[in-house]
């Protein structure tokens, strides 16, 4: 049989095919039993007289016999065969599925759901969460975090996301200790003293300055002149401006000096765990030196990133640190430079506070910034239409409460000018951009958001992209419709192509 290859040029042909496709399929399973079947296969095929003649001895003479044994051992193969993953790209798909709570608040003054496993750090997410790709949670971080544990029957924990206009400053309350993570404006000053005194916070046990920038750290000075401090975090210990020097005096004042905590370390509050998860102190940029906190309460989290950019967010994905948090405090007052798909896809909050001035210069909160949270199912709170936001957990649920506008439509006022109640009174402290009275457009300390790359406009079906400004763009409807800032080369790498009319 064998000697007769030479005539049979088809059955040839198609053992060849035979014998290339089991080797293609040796080589895509890799080092596996999978692949060990397929290569002998390969092998069996291939029609070279002396392997065909070696075969003959041992093989039935029955061309079927032997076509069904090659068939089950080729059947054999595909079932020991490991699964190939593929790659998903990534650009993410947005459905992040917060699993079925009750976002759907009708009234929302006050919202509660269950949180997330945020002390479950080998916990795998809930089961609807079929649309992500598998997540870095069995990875080891390179930081260990502290062993949570149910907080204590008498046990309380509260964030009070203050309504300091353009700036942060978020009061932490648990078991009787305090900790300020940023402190608004210079303005804010007194906003922030009589803020802890009507709570009668008259010790914080922490005062975090996630950066030096002025809407972080300005009216830090005010919160120190009414209460003691036990530890004060900061990236830097020195900053050139007035405002870092007022925060370091009234630090000195109380007998405390800047610490620069380390990153990966942790420290507790109350039954609450903290860990610091990111922290740059050799960046160039303020906004990249923020002091990324995670904060553990029972089976509920915070995530506080300050002003920290995208750049920060991408490597503390790729350390495979725990970033899943039931509440995330929007980066950077909702500015396009913070929460990346992939930051929003890997912390999966069920809610977003986002600390914005009305009216900012800046923008903030951006429209990208918005429909991100709106497509992952967000419920979101924003200070510049509700005021003061406090969030309470009790270890398994969070309860959000806010000072007005519970139902304002925080994702359709673009750009922080939505309508207001027009009998609420506003803060008479709210800074409004006071302290750059001359800048419009692009104010010199805080923002950056121009350095990510360019401004595309994605047509999710049709895989072209525009510029932001070409009529077609315009004309995408909302649910095909992505923001993208980058290069022209990711996109066409992603399989996107330029449109014709505007040739971005
Ligand atoms: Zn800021
Ligand atoms: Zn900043």
């Amino acid at each position: 049989m064998a000697n007769k290859n030479g005539k049979k040029a088809p059955g040839n042909i198609i053992k060849w095919i035979l014998s290339v496709f089991m080797f293609t399929a040796c080589l895509v399973y890799g080092v596996s039993f999978a692949s060990a079947i397929f290569a002998l296969l390969g092998v069996y095929f291939l029609p070279l007289a002396p392997i065909q003649n070696f075969i003959d001895k041992f093989m039935p003479k029955k061309k079927v016999l032997r076509g069904l044994i090659a068939f089950v051992i080729f059947v054999v193969g595909c079932c020991v065969a490991p699964q190939v993953e593929t790659d998903t790209p990534d650009i993410p798909d947005v459905t992040i599925s917060t699993e079925a709570t009750t976002n759907s608040t009708t009234d929302a003054t006050t919202d509660t759901t269950q949180g997330t496993e945020g002390s479950g750090e080998q916990t795998t997410p809930p089961t609807t969460n079929t649309t992500t790709p598998p997540t870095t949670e069995t990875t080891t971080p390179p930081t260990t975090q502290p062993p949570t544990t149910t907080p204590p029957a008498n046990s309380s924990f509260e964030v009070h996301f203050i309504d300091v206009g353009q700036a942060d400053a978020a009061l932490v309350l648990c078991d009787g200790k305090a900790m300020l993570i940023d402190g608004g404006n210079v303005e804010d000053s007194s906003l922030l003293y009589t803020y802890l005194k009507n709570h009668n916070i008259s010790h914080l046990d922490y005062v975090i300055g996630t950066h030096a920038h002025e809407d972080h750290i300005g009216g830090l000075a005010g919160a120190l002149n009414y209460a003691s401090v036990g530890t004060a975090y900061c990236p830097v210990k020195t900053y050139d401006t007035k405002a870092f020097g007022n925060f370091v005096s009234a630090l000195s004042k109380r007998g405390v000096s800047i610490t620069v905590p380390s990153k990966g370390s942790s420290f507790t509050l109350g039954s609450a765990s903290c860990t610091i998860l990111a922290l740059n102190t050799d960046s160039s940029d303020p906004n990249n030196t923020s002091i990324v906190l995670r904060i553990v309460y029972g089976d509920t989290s915070f995530l506080f990133t300050g002003d920290a950019e995208r750049v920060v967010e991408q490597s503390i994905l790729n350390s495979g640190a725990n970033i899943k948090s039931t509440v995330l405090k929007v980066g950077h007052h909702g500015s396009e430079s913070s929460t990346s798909y992939v930051w929003l896809r890997e912390v999966m909050p069920q809610y977003a506070v986002i600390s914005v001035g009305k009216g900012n210069s800046y923008g903030h909160p951006t429209e990208e910034v918005l429909s991100r949270l709106r497509d992952a199912d967000v419920k979101t709170f924003r200070t510049d239409m509700q005021g003061d936001i406090i969030c309470v957990s009790d270890g398994k649920n969070v309860t959000f409460t806010v000072d007005k506008n519970a139902n304002a439509d925080v994702f359709g006022g673009i750009g922080g000018n939505s309508t207001q109640t027009p009998t609420e009174t506003q803060k008479p402290t709210e800074p409004e951009e006071t302290q750059k009275p001359t800048e419009t457009q692009k104010p010199t300390e805080d923002d950056n958001d121009d350095k990510q790359g360019t401004h595309y406009v994605l047509n999710t079906s049709t895989k072209k992209f525009h510029y932001e400004s070409c009529h077609s763009a315009k004309k995408i409807a909302d649910k095909n419709r992505q923001d993208f800032y980058g290069t022209r080369e990711e996109l066409i790498a992603m399989g996107y192509s330029p449109c014709g009319n505007c040739d971005p």
